[in-house]
């Protein structure tokens, strides 16, 4: 409605004969001699004040923007509507409404880990400034920023990277009454963190006991070994596995600030409310609460070092440089799969779904004390992954898990199976790797459960797999419907025949209670008629396998296995917990736990 006002009123204007532009200047008479003129300063464009509403396509959907003007600035922004990820997408667009008023600039920085909401945003801004009459020429313009200014910081202990490890270390830390200062080069906490489902695997500790579940450091040792196909670095698998409960205990605990875990039948894990980033709000609230100092937008570009060791780090922050001299450093800056110098070139055939501020910098970092790293060769690839409408890779865990049980079966580019679909994840992805394109093959029923299944945990709305399968949608996600196979196949370009013929084995073998040729456990059969579906599946990685070394008190090797005094690691910057797959859910808990013994180590170190 503003918008159409906005419009009418432009057009009332130019019917009267006025505009926003400058009115042309007299005609000079020929006849009076004329003064040579001075060079005039171009005119600025102004904009129409008011306020302009336009959308932009997020990580999830659409975001709604108002944006307000006068004649020369952007006064204010509103998003009106977005769905984006309450602690990522949420938190990314308070930032990027006030960077675009205080800069004046719709180019500002996106926000990493939340790039598409960002791009969306961006593209919602510009458009409203269009409207607007603006010079786009200023206002996609680079951000101008002031001088930067040096300054020094004096702490006990300097974390780099606020996600889990990071703001747990730090939070142990200042529980101790030591001073501590995090920063986080994003302009916002939670690293990948904040991406993961944050369930916390609590091998060990005391609630698990509560709950009657068996499990043991030794079994937790086991499974990860079993996941990583024994390329684990063993003494840091069993660092972890004797950690991991008393630090759960002590999350939990009040000291802890009582993260609210909560236990939901499974036993052997604990969820949270909002997923990892709603702990990671939560984990937020409680740095502030003890007081540490969190310096966001925040890069730490080098160690300080003095003889041997490392006494605080510099960095660079939007206003200052900085100095923090500290007796300890945490590095807790995540992995390495965002730096294409960094990741071997086999993944580059798949999809990066991780977090964009890991870049591996404190591999670099610890260059300076010649630090010692481990297997770099390995990054999490996984096989579970949908594209969503902004190019972003999405995992669909949740709904293959429902469809699995029923009758959803992969079929590839041959319309053929080719795996155990809920089989081992290692060998589904190898199988994958074999294909040129795959599908995930579902009739109505299992379409509305798949469908369910992803909106009851926000991954999209309700009503988007109706729009994405309706006849005119194009671009991503490929996920296309149809009344018959025929019809299907031929919109996915497989071979009718034999997807017919791979429909009607599997639904033999389930109808005559033989053997999956996968060995899978069939349940239900493809329904014979109704609309069929098909969702175009691949592969995705993030998790870093590899990282630094260190011993077990947290404390960074170098080449020579000695450990580097003043300078410890947590979470996944940590190499060798994995070995060249990860065991579900024990990424996120080995960054929360691990957090918490460097930060119990460092306490103890400088008590001593
Ligand atoms: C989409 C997704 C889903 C996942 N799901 C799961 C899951 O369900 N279960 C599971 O166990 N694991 C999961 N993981 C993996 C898990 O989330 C991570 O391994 C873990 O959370 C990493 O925690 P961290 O604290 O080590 O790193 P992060 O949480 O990434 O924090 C590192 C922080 O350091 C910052 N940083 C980097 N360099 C610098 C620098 N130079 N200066 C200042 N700051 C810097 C980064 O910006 C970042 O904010 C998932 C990962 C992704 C990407």
């Amino acid at each position: 409605m503003k918008r159409l006002l906005v419009l009418l009123l432009t057009a009332m204007m130019l019917l009267a004969g006025c505009s926003s532009e400058p009115a042309p200047a007299e005609t000079p008479d020929p006849t009076e001699p004329t003064e040579p003129s001075e060079p005039s300063e171009p005119t600025e464009t102004k904009m129409t004040a008011g306020t302009y509403s336009s959308v932009g396509t997020g990580f999830k959907g659409d975001i709604k923007v108002d944006v307000t003007v006068t004649e020369d600035e952007v006064t204010e922004i509103e998003v009106v509507e977005h769905t984006e990820t309450n602690g990522i997408g949420s938190e990314a667009l308070l930032v990027l409404v006030d960077n675009v008023v205080k800069y004046q600039t719709a180019a500002v920085d996106s926000v990493a880990g939340a790039t598409v909401t960002s791009n969306g945003f961006k593209t919602a801004v510009k458009d409203a400034l269009t409207q607007a009459g603006a010079d786009m020429g200023k206002f996609n313009a680079t951000a101008v920023k002031g001088e930067l200014k040096d300054e020094t910081i004096d702490a006990d202990v300097v974390v780099v990277g606020a996600g889990a490890a990071g703001m747990m270390s730090a939070l142990y830390i200042a529980k101790e009454g030591y001073s501590v200062v995090l920063l986080e080069k994003t302009p916002m906490v939670g690293g990948a963190s904040a991406m993961a489902g944050g369930t916390l695997a609590a091998t060990n500790s005391q609630w698990q006991k509560d709950a009657g579940y068996e499990d043991s450091s030794e079994m937790l040792k086991e499974r990860l070994l079993a996941a990583g196909h024994n390329k684990n670095h063993l003494p840091t698998v069993e660092l972890y596995a004797s950690i991991i409960g008393p630090n759960f205990d002590w999350i939990v605990s009040e000291e802890g600030g009582e993260m609210p875990y909560k236990n939901e039948g499974a036993g052997a894990s604990f969820s949270f409310d909002g997923g990892g980033a709603g702990a990671m709000l939560k984990l937020k609230e409680n740095l502030e609460n003890a007081g540490v100092e969190i310096l966001l937008s925040t890069e730490a570009t080098e160690l300080i070092v003095e003889g041997d060791a490392v006494v605080g780090v510099k960095a660079t922050g939007e206003e200052a440089n900085y100095t923090v001299n500290a007796r300890s450093v945490i590095l807790a800056t995540g992995g390495y799969g965002n730096n294409r110098d960094l990741v071997p070139e086999e993944y580059f055939a798949f999809r990066y779904s991780g977090h964009s501020g890991h870049n591996g910098d404190a591999l670099e970092m610890i260059k300076a004390v010649d630090g010692a790293t481990r297997n770099l060769t390995w990054l999490n690839k996984q096989p579970n992954t949908m594209i969503l409408p902004s190019g972003a890779p999405q995992y669909t865990n949740m709904g293959v898990n429902a469809v699995y049980k029923m009758s959803g079966i992969l079929i590839n580019e041959n319309a053929e199976r080719f795996a155990h679909e809920s089989g081992d994840t290692w060998e589904l992805m190898l199988r994958m790797e074999e294909n040129e394109r795959q599908y995930l093959l579902m009739d109505q029923e299992n379409y509305e459960a798949f469908n369910e299944a992803m909106a009851n945990r926000n991954i999209f709305n309700a009503d988007d797999p109706d729009k994405w399968t309706a006849d005119d949608y194009e671009g991503q996600p490929v996920y296309k419907g149809a009344d018959t196979l025929e019809e299907l196949a031929e919109k996915i370009d497989v071979p009718v025949d034999a997807l017919k013929e791979t429909v009607a084995k599997y639904n033999e073998a389930v109808t005559s209670g033989s053997d999956d040729e996968f060995g899978r456990e069939l349940t239900t059969t493809i329904a014979e008629d109704g609309r069929y579906y098909a969702l175009e599946m691949s592969i995705r990685y993030s998790t870093s396998l590899g990282g630094i070394q260190i011993n077990d008190k947290m404390q960074v090797l170098n080449t020579s296995e000695v450990p580097v005094e003043g300078l410890y690691a947590a979470g996944e910057v940590v190499g060798g917990v994995q070995g060249d797959l990860y065991l579900g859910g024990s990424t996120f808990t080995w960054a929360m736990t691990s957090g918490v013994e460097a930060g119990r180590v460092v306490s103890e170190a400088l008590a001593e």
